[in-house]
This record gives structure tokens, sequence and C-alpha cells, in this order.
């Protein structure tokens, strides 16, 4: 059997490393064809010697004499700079093209990847928050298949059925660390406390995110393209305990539910076999140890970022562009202790009534718009009187 050749983009992160285990359990099947990362260059230089890609990129080009003194002695191209992650997925051999790096930078790869026809399995939910109709109607030009790694669009595609429509989308939400805090608890909730998820270990973006329920919000904006649905399709419920990561009800009421142990490598394997399942030492789910499954409602109050994103949603054009960038910088500046947890709604919301609408955005649009977004976001982080945003 012909080995698939996979790109990581993001391959020291969370999901990059955990595809890594996948790969590892698997080296019959799968090969490391090109791994990339931003800043963490000896973790880079760790993975090139065991796994022996045919490229590395770093995006940090200031890392790259680094990296390429260390892999001398190796037959493995070096690169640096974001333009060269965007090339290397169109190399020719390459068959799955896993998208682990973080935020905006992943949609200029992805697209590039699916115009060169590689499976995508998309990890990296921001590009489909950013552009999803333009990936879309990229990925049907090209035949391209779009993967899905987020555990909850994993479950839904393996419970969709080929011949019958779906009514609704459940997806679930852990609802995070403060899912039971009040109002008044969120507003002096530290970094540390944000960054300790209960049920899943992530990169620090994506745990920000899914303390503010943003996480979820983008979820559901990717669920709408991911699965063509209605955004009135798209349901939210909180289920603490993680076991079922989202259900499809079907139109004569009957619900199909994806569980297991919350762990990534189970969606991240699935999309690199789909169609076929493959064995894994992966934990198992024990019954005799969920002594209770429960599902509350989620609460836009007190969680306002999922109601931003649903809103985003309705309007579309470039608004979950708009979102995407502003809470890119509000959860950087809420990181570097410059903005506080409610404060991060309230730079989004501002931002989004702050630059300029666009109904039908080009790739152009969304360049411009990012850049607008976020440069509205910085500002109003740096304005003064703004007392309500700062810690
Ligand atoms: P991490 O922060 O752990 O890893 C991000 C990876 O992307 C690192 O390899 C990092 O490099 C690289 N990277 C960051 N910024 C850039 C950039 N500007 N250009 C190039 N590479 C960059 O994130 P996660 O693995 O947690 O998440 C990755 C994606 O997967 C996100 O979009 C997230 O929403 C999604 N996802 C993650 C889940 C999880 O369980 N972690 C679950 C579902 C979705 P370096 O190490 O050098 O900084
Ligand atoms: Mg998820």
């Amino acid at each position: 059997m012909k080995k698939k050749q996979i790109a990581i983009l993001g391959s020291t992160g969370s999901i990059g490393t955990q595809a890594l285990q996948v790969i590892e359990e698997h080296p019959d099947r799968y090969e490391v064809y090109a791994l990339t990362a931003n800043n963490r260059v000896e973790e880079l230089i760790g993975q090139a010697r065991q796994f022996r890609p045919e490229a590395v990129v770093i995006a940090n080009e200031q890392c790259y004499p680094r990296l390429k003194e260390a892999l001398a002695d190796l037959p493995i191209k070096v690169y640096a700079g974001a333009d060269a992650i965007s090339q290397v997925v169109e190399s020719g051999p390459i068959d799955i093209v896993l998208t682990a790096m973080v935020g905006y930078a992943g949609l200029r790869p992805t697209m590039n990847a699916i115009r060169a026809g590689k499976t995508i399995a998309l990890a990296n939910k921001e590009t489909m928050v950013v552009a999803g109709e333009l990936i879309n109607s990229l990925a049907r030009q090209y035949h391209t298949p779009i993967l899905p790694v987020d555990s909850e669009h994993s479950a839904i595609f393996q419970c969709l059925e080929a011949q019958n429509p779906v009514e609704k989308l459940i997806l679930t939400a852990s609802g995070g660390p403060f899912r039971t805090f009040s109002k008044q608890q969120l507003a002096h909730v530290t970094k540390e406390q944000a960054l300790k998820h209960p049920n899943w270990s992530m990169g620090a973006k994506i745990t920000i995110d899914s303390a503010s329920m943003m996480n979820k919000g983008f979820e559901v904006i990717e669920a709408k393209w991911l699965f063509g649905v209605r955004p009135e399709q798209i349901e939210v419920v909180v289920h603490p305990q993680s076991v079922i990561h989202s259900m499809v009800e079907f139109e004569d009421g009957a619900v199909k539910a994806q569980l297991g142990v919350p762990d990534m490598r189970l969606p991240i394997q699935y999309a690199f076999s789909f169609p076929q399942r493959l064995p894994s030492s992966f934990g198992r789910l024990d019954f005799m140890q969920c002594h209770e499954l429960t599902f509350e409602a989620p609460d836009t109050d007190r969680f306002r970022n999922l109601a931003l994103a649903y809103e985003a949603l309705h309007q579309g054009g470039n608004m979950p562009c708009i979102v995407n960038a502003a809470n890119e910088v509000a959860v950087a500046a809420f990181l570097a202790d410059r903005l506080s947890f409610l404060g991060m709604s309230e730079v989004i919301e501002q931002t989004m009534q702050r630059v300029a609408f666009v109904a039908t955005p080009s790739y152009e649009d969304y360049v411009a718009t990012d850049a607008e977004a976020r440069r509205m976001a910085e500002e109003l982080l740096a304005t003064p009187g703004q007392g309500c945003l700062h810690r």
C-alpha cells in the first residue's frame, strides 16, 4: 500500500503534536512530507530529526539560520516565511494537508492546498469562520475534500447519512472553566484561570476562546459551511462532561450522537483514514465511570461572544471576518494583561460596529477587512477613557 504523504501546518502545536502521534501509530500508512511552525524552532528541529520530512518551514524568518544549521546533515529542504508555508502545501506528492496552525494565518495556505487538490484535514476553524463561502466554492471548483478535525464537526460527520437530510445539528459545548460563574465573577477572572480548561488540553488561543464561548460561536459558523445547513438548524447545548461530542437530528426525530473520551487523536485519525476506521491504542470510554450526562442551555448574557458570533453569521458578508480579527486582537490583549475577560466582548462588538460591511467579499476584501478590523481593535484598546476595557 502506498503511504499517504501528510503535511502538517502547525506541527509544534497541540493538534500538530497529536497528529504526529497518530502517524507514529500507523507507520505503514502515513508519512510526514512537510512540517511547519511559527517560533518554536527547537521543537521543529526535534520533529524533523525524528520524522525525516522532505521539507520544513518556519514562519518566523529570524529562526531560519538555526533551523538550517541544525538540519544541515539531513536531506531536508528548509524554508522560512509565510509565503513558503503557502507554497509548500502545493508539493506534488502531498495527499493530505492538516491545517493545525492557529488563526487567520491559516487562510492562504488552505486556499492554496485546495487549489492544488490536496485533501484538507481542517483543524484551523478560523479559515472557515473568516471565508467559509470562498473556501467552499474553491473546494467545489477543484473537487477537493475538506474533512473536519474539530471534535464536534467530526462527530457530526460520523453521524451523517448520505441519503437522509438533517433537520438539526446539535453542537455540544463543555461550557469551559467559567460555566457556573456569575457576570460579576467573570469581570475579575484571570488568564491563569481561563487557561485551565476542564476537559481538553489545547493551545492558548483556543483555550481562551473556549472560556469565552467564542470557540462555540466559531464552531456554529464552521458547521454552517461544512455541512450546508441554515443557522436556525444549528443548536448549541452545554454538556459539561464532553462525552457526547455532538449530534445530528433527522427528519423523523431520530438523534444520532458520537461519543468517546475527549482525545483529539481520534478525530485527527478519522480525518486521515476516512472512510475507513483504524485501530487505535487511545483510551476507551468506560460507561461505569460516566455517572451522569447533563445538558443545559448556553447563557448568551454571561457569554456575549456566542451571541456576537450568531449575529455575525446572520449578517454574513465580511462580518465573521471582522469578528475573527477583533477576537484575535482581544485574546492576545487578554493574555498580555491589557484587557479584562469581559472587555474582550466589548472590543469585538465595537469593532463590528466600526468596520465597513461588505456583503459579497472577494479574497482581497477579506485581506483588507482583517487588516482594518485589527487596526480598529488595537485603536479601541489604546483609547483612553475606555476604562471598562481595561483590567
Ligand atoms: P497551538 O497554539 O497549540 O499550535 C499552533 C501551531 O500553529 C503551532 O505549531 C504554531 O507554531 C503555529 N502557528 C501559530 N501562528 C502561526 C503563524 N502565524 N504562522 C504559521 N504558524 C503559526 O494551537 P492548537 O493546536 O490548539 O490549535 C490549532 C488550530 O486547531 C486552531 O485553529 C484551533 O482552533 C484548532 N483546534 C484545536 C483543537 C485542540 O484540541 N487543540 C481542537 C479543535 C480545533 P509555534 O509552535 O512555533 O508557535
Ligand atoms: Mg471543538
